[in-house]
């Protein structure tokens, strides 16, 4: 778009993809450097190898992670902290994903661990969305609306934060949102950002996920508020994620 901010593409691989796999998809994805900013969030066993693996494209991809804990560290078996994650150098990490959510996650469990994560120096993606039934009741911006305002509470600077507005229909469908109904949400989430943090929410980087492909990604990037896309499916195939990064570059 023309916004001037830098196009953000970031790939969730969720609980998929081996060592062997991962060494494969970035061995496709050699190449020219993409014109805008990538990551790619591997489960929390494949963080370090993936970390090496990314060495060899000095920095044009980053590592993220896919969910944490809120608490420092401490009696919380199976948890993962955020300075865990900064260790591994991972510079963002998904938090309150739909997937998560629908496990029981609530906004304000999402609220503590977004605060976490700006305070160990990691850029939260907060991932926003309504469901079908939502959207039929037209319900979509209130949602998304409400979901912002529980999970940014208490966050004094929005500038490290990331926003994702994913709708829980989209995701993993095929389905994805169309352009112009993707937009509008992100109108109201720049909005909604604009009030809680003034001339700063501009910067804000809003990325749509939900189906996302080389194929819908340019009609996407066009749009004023969409500066990226967060990617599950299409993230795990070398072409398709290099189509995505190339719509958003
Ligand atoms: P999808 O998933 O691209 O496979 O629809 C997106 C997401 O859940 O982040």
């Amino acid at each position: 778009n023309e916004s001037g901010r830098r196009g953000l593409v970031i790939g969730n691989w969720k609980m998929n993809m081996s060592i062997e796999e991962a060494a494969l998809l970035f061995e496709g994805m050699k190449g020219e450097a993409p014109a805008c900013d990538v990551a790619v969030c591997p489960p929390f066993p494949l963080l370090y190898p993936v970390k090496v693996m990314l060495a060899q494209f000095q920095d044009q991809i980053v590592l993220g992670a896919q969910n944490m804990h809120w608490a420092d560290q401490g009696a919380h078996t199976g948890e993962v902290s955020a300075s865990m994650l900064k260790e591994l150098d991972c510079r963002y990490v998904i938090l309150g994903h739909s997937e998560r959510r629908q496990a029981g996650e609530t906004d304000e469990e999402v609220n503590l661990k977004v605060k976490q994560a700006l305070s160990e120096g990691l850029q939260p993606v907060l991932c926003v969305g309504e469901t079908k039934e939502e959207r039929e009741q037209g319900r979509s911006g209130e949602v998304v609306i409400s979901q912002l305002h529980a999970g940014l509470d208490g966050v004094e600077n929005v500038n490290s934060v990331v926003v994702a507005y994913e709708p829980v229909w989209a995701i993993g469908t095929g389905l994805a949102a169309t352009p112009e109904q993707a937009q509008d949400v992100h109108r109201t989430i720049r909005q909604t950002l604009t009030n809680q943090f003034g001339d700063a929410a501009a910067r804000v980087p809003l990325l749509y996920g939900g189906s996302v492909k080389a194929d819908n990604a340019l009609s996407l990037a066009v749009m004023d508020d969409i500066d990226g896309a967060l990617v599950g499916g299409a993230s795990l195939i070398a072409v398709e994620f290099k189509g995505v990064i190339d719509g958003f570059s």
